[in-house]
């Protein structure tokens, strides 16, 4: 369990790798190109760290742990180069938002995290604001990791359900990454006349779409969602709201898609859905 690599130096790789580094110097946080990182935790902006970046394309060890932290659009573009990186043993995580991504990795021992992992990647520069968190499905192969996680900085969370983590993340990002995608605004946005009704309606449809594939939620579950998006400074941005304002592709297809396409498998009526999804389609420049 040493040979350790994430794909993806963004904001979750290089915060994974961050807290991993002291117990495992010899870890390998893969990118495009050999570059140095400069970041910054804990959203202290006066002390920069320096973390190299290896050539994905140029690497070829044989990993034990490999953790993959690209964002949705780019997944594709990592699969081919797996095969060079693993073994029969290895373990693979999908630290990703969205759903439904992991059925392409035909793999065994893979499972997708929850992140609770805040940050933004700018440049080569990545500012981690807050949180450690991976939340994985209790099993005998992440128990591994979260035994290579103790005594390091990164919190591995083992749940028995993890669909249900999953649903919930699911959830917290449907209204607040649609709402501040097509208004182009920070969570300022949620001030705006409607919006928050905006944002119950959607997640009402969310929480009835999760209801049909067998996850359940308590009656609470909307409004604590909405306390969250109430607990936000306006100034706060979110993945999908800093994406569309760097004409970066967004990951529509593992939040809004999946939903959308779950309405229609179980032939739903969600009007809100059925009107931003196509809104956000439109957005993309890909
Ligand atoms: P990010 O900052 O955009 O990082 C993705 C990294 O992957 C970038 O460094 C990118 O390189 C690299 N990459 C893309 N394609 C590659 C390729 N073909 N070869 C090598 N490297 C490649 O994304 P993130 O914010 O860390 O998000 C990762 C996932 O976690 C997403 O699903 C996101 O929704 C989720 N998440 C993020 C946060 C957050 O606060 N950021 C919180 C919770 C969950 P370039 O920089 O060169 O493009």
């Amino acid at each position: 369990m040493n040979n350790i690599a994430i794909i993806g130096p963004g904001a979750v790789g290089s915060t994974i790798a961050f807290d991993l580094y002291p117990k495992y110097q010899s870890l390998l946080l893969l990118g495009r190109q050999d570059y140095d990182l400069t970041y910054y935790a804990n959203g202290n902006t006066k002390h920069p760290y320096t973390l190299t970046v290896s050539s994905l394309k140029a690497s070829h060890s044989k990993i034990d742990v490999l953790i993959i932290a690209v964002k949705i659009p780019q997944l594709e573009s990592i699969l081919p180069k797996i095969d060079d990186l693993i073994h029969d043993q290895t373990i693979i995580i999908l630290a990703q938002n969205g759903y439904g991504q992991l059925s392409r990795l035909q793999y065994p021992n893979v499972f997708q995290a929850v992140v609770y992992i805040s940050g933004q990647k700018n440049g080569a520069t990545v500012t981690h604001y807050r949180d450690h968190k991976l939340v994985l499905q209790d099993a005998p192969q992440t128990r591994l990791i979260k035994k290579m996680a103790t005594n390091t900085d990164l919190n591995i969370e083992l749940t028995s359900d993890i669909n249900q983590a999953i649903w919930y993340k699911l959830l917290v990002n449907l209204a607040i990454n649609t709402v501040t995608a097509l208004t182009r605004q920070t969570a300022v946005v949620l001030q705006t006349p409607g919006i928050k009704t905006l944002c119950q309606q959607l997640l009402t449809e969310g929480v009835g779409i999760a209801q049909a594939e067998n996850v359940n939620f308590n009656k609470d579950v909307i409004q604590d969602i909405m306390s969250i998006y109430n607990g936000y400074p306006n100034e706060m941005g979110t993945s999908m709201y800093y994406d569309i304002i760097s004409n970066k592709p967004l990951e529509i297809e593992g939040i809004q898609g999946f939903l959308f396409n779950k309405a229609r498998t179980h032939k739903l009526f969600t009007p809100v859905l059925d009107t931003v999804y196509p809104l956000l389609l439109a957005q993309q420049k890909y």
